[in-house]
């Protein structure tokens, strides 16, 4: 069975790193759906620059048009910090039988042992980790020994069960992120070609950016 794609991001703003990554583990991954959810609250980090709805709106704007690409907002929906393992019970209790895979960047992966019940995650979906340039897949810890212990080479493997496995995939190295593009927009700089237009547009009639001090 197709597994349902899950990728979680704050997407303060969504970029092209964000979305050709999901692209290609889309296509990788043979899978029917890869949502976009972004966090309402990010537990792990800073408050995001621009509230969760204007974000939404970025990620709805920039997959419009791409099949298979959905924008699910139920974190945005949801009050207080916006788990990962929430998010994947939710989908587990929608989608008994259904392979699962969460997509996250290496430098995501590299954090994963200090999410809220994080060990949970293995139990309800696969992960799906991407390369991403400057970051190095662990090879000793937790998250190293996690890696020896559930990591697989083989696509079908994630399609033959539900959760549990770790998929390691290099990607075609973006080296665009959202922290680089708030202070490009700061500073007063364009961030046409990191960004689809669609986005640049949000971001230049709100100024959501524009006026606020970096982090
Ligand atoms: P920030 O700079 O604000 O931390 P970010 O660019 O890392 O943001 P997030 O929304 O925090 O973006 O990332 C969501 C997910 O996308 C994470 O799993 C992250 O690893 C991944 N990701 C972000 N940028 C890239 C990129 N350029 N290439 C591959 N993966 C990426």
């Amino acid at each position: 069975m197709s597994p349902i794609g899950i990728f979680g991001g704050t997407f303060d703003p969504i970029h092209f790193g964000h979305l050709r990554t999901a692209f290609e583990l889309m296509q990788v991954l043979e899978l029917e759906e890869l949502r976009f959810v972004p966090a309402g609250d990010p537990p792990h980090r800073d408050s995001p620059l621009a509230a969760a709805g204007l974000r939404l709106a970025m990620v709805r704007a920039a997959i419009a048009g791409q099949p298979g690409f959905k924008a699910d907002d139920r974190e945005v929906r949801r009050d207080g910090p916006s788990y990962t393992v929430t998010t994947l019970a939710e989908l587990r209790a929608e989608f008994p039988r259904r392979p699962v895979c969460l997509v996250v960047g290496m430098d995501a992966f590299l954090g994963m042992d200090r999410w809220h019940q994080w060990r949970d995650i293995l139990r309800l979906a696969h992960v799906a980790v991407a390369h991403r340039p400057g970051w190095r897949a662990p090879t000793e810890g937790t998250l190293g020994q996690l890696l020896s212990e559930r990591g697989t080479d083989h696509v079908a493997d994630l399609r033959q069960s539900e959760a549990g496995s770790v998929f390691v995939h290099p990607v075609t190295q973006l080296e665009i992120s959202s922290t680089d593009l708030r202070n490009i927009i700061v500073s007063g700089r364009d961030p046409r070609y990191l960004v689809p237009d669609a986005v640049c547009e949000i971001i230049r009639e709100t100024g959501c950016y524009s006026q606020q001090a970096t982090r």
